[in-house]
């Protein structure tokens, strides 16, 4: 635990800033120096119980809160995230250590949710019809659930806990963040400028706890729904204790996302994307490519252009103006991630940009790595790296390279780079993953869209975002009537 830094007030229970019960201090580092920003008391098992009883207590009242009213909040918040955006970056950044631009951009993702819930009244509504039998008539009609939770991960501090936040409160629940207490700092802030909207005490709640603050939501009785962000092990374990205590769950898990690189592809183009995706906030991303497959003859160009380009990565410090990758989250990821490339390495893998040495410095950096030769059952390609890690192999045709892609357990997203319509349709028809990127590097839904994926990357039915959403958090009454005219007094 470093000293000099004042113990944070972290939670917002109830319209109030408190600090976490638990006498287990954590420092918040910087990962680009390894220096502590803050330090958080985590909360534990009473502090969430506080938190939902508040968001308990809110749900009547907040629940009879027309549409219409609500969504002026969301409205007032959103222009309050756009007004402070530099602030919440400059903030993600120094915890997470991705760089400001990519801060910025995490936020305007996350904003876009804000913005599609302002059109709750109109996306909640039910359905009717008259006349199901002679002057009978039938109506759905979607009630909000009641407490809701969320538990994100470190990976996207602003924009993750706005997949969740924004469509839960606007359809009338009330909601608990319990965001990664490795970047608990942009969700303090968030929550800060959510408060001066003025929203009622209670509707939204902010815990900064682990396992306990996650266990007490879990098996709480009058947490309703709970989503999940993070990783596979850690999804399963929700997805299964959550179900097991009757709540409603949907958990996103880890991710292997490969790309198929065709010979009629644009290559330069094609390596520049890629690039971007692998090694884009230092690979840390759900949508990452991993892997990446080139067909027939397309290897050796598309390699020459990768590797021109990945070589000029600029690693460093996210808040500098120049850098373009920054640092891992932690020392035990970056020797993780070191781990694997040395797994590779003494299976016989060729390594064609080697970063491992970082940049001599405290911060947790390795620079861009691109491996040939890994096989399909070396720990590098079958582990999540979540590193700025690229591994590239060769095959002859498209039937095997989405032969090879589909034996991977995860199915976040899987991209093909071509100039085929056909090869394109295959791919999109064929791949067993929930997110397809057909000359994008990383197929990020938009708002108004589910945050698709599959297999091992997701575990319910209803997805985050999008109409999948306002399913998530209501729930459906189908009111079936019959007034008949002899039973009313006749005017
Ligand atoms: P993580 O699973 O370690 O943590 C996620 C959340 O779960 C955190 O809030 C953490 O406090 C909590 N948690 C961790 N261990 C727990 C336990 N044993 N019991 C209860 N709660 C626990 O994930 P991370 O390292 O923060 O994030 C990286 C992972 O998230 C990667 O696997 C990445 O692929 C995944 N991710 C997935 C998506 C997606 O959309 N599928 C998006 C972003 C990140």
């Amino acid at each position: 635990m470093a000293t000099g830094t004042a113990t944070l007030q972290a939670n917002y229970i109830n319209g109030e800033w408190l600090a976490g019960s638990s006498s287990n201090v954590i420092d918040i580092i910087n990962p680009a120096t390894q220096e502590s920003i803050a330090q958080i008391a985590l909360a534990e098992e009473a502090d969430t119980n506080a938190a939902v009883a508040a968001a308990s207590a809110a749900f009547p009242g907040w629940r009879t809160t027309p549409p219409q009213d609500r969504i002026q909040y969301m409205f007032a918040f959103r222009e309050l995230l756009l007004k402070h955006a530099d602030e919440i970056a400059a903030i993600t950044t120094k915890e997470n250590g991705k760089t400001f631009a990519e801060s910025r951009a995490e936020l305007a993702r996350g904003i876009e949710n804000v913005e599609v819930s302002c059109g709750i009244p109109t996306l909640m509504q039910g359905y009717n019809l008259e006349d199901v039998a002679r002057g009978i008539d039938e109506m759905m009609i979607r009630q909000p659930l009641g407490v809701t939770a969320a538990i994100t991960p470190f990976n996207f501090p602003a924009m993750i806990p706005l997949w969740f936040m924004p469509y839960a409160i606007a359809t009338g629940n009330t909601f608990i963040l319990k965001p990664s207490e490795r970047v608990p700092l942009t969700a303090k802030l968030i929550f800060e400028l959510l408060q001066q909207t003025g929203l009622p005490k209670g509707v939204a709640n902010l815990v900064v706890g682990a396992k306990p603050a996650v266990d007490t939501l879990l098996h709480h009785p009058d947490v309703r729904a709970i989503s999940f962000v993070g990783s596979t092990p850690v999804a399963k374990y929700i997805y299964s204790e959550g179900s097991a205590h009757g709540k409603r769950v949907q958990c996103q898990g880890g991710a292997k996302n490969y790309v198929v690189v065709m010979p009629d592809a644009d290559m330069d183009m094609t390596a520049k994307i890629i690039s971007d995706s692998a090694f884009g906030c230092a690979g840390q991303r759900c949508l990452a490519i991993s892997v990446a497959v080139t067909v027939a003859d397309s290897a050796k160009k598309f390699n020459e252009a990768l590797l021109k380009i990945a070589s000029n990565i600029k690693t460093g410090n996210g808040l500098e103006k120049e850098t373009t990758m920054g640092p891992v989250i932690t020392a035990e990821s970056k020797s993780r991630i070191l781990h694997l490339i040395e797994k590779g390495v003494d299976a016989g893998g060729k390594v064609l940009l080697d970063g491992r040495e970082g940049l001599g410095n405290n911060g947790n950096f390795i620079t861009p790595t691109v491996l040939s030769g890994i096989d399909e059952s070396n720990p590098l390609t079958t582990t999540e790296i979540f590193g700025p890690v690229l591994t590239v192999n060769e095959t002859h045709t498209l039937d095997d390279a989405i032969e090879t892609l589909s034996k991977s357990k995860f199915g976040n997203s899987a991209a093909i780079f071509t100039s085929s319509g056909a090869a394109a349709r295959k791919f999109r028809y064929e791949v067993p993953t929930g997110n397809i990127g057909i000359n994008i590097g990383v197929a990020a839904p938009m708002a108004y869209f589910p945050f698709s994926g599959w297999r091992d990357s997701f575990m319910g039915v209803l997805h985050g975002q999008g109409k999948d959403a306002i399913e998530f958090y209501t729930d459906k009454k189908v009111v079936i009537e019959r007034w008949p005219k002899e039973w009313s007094r006749q005017f």
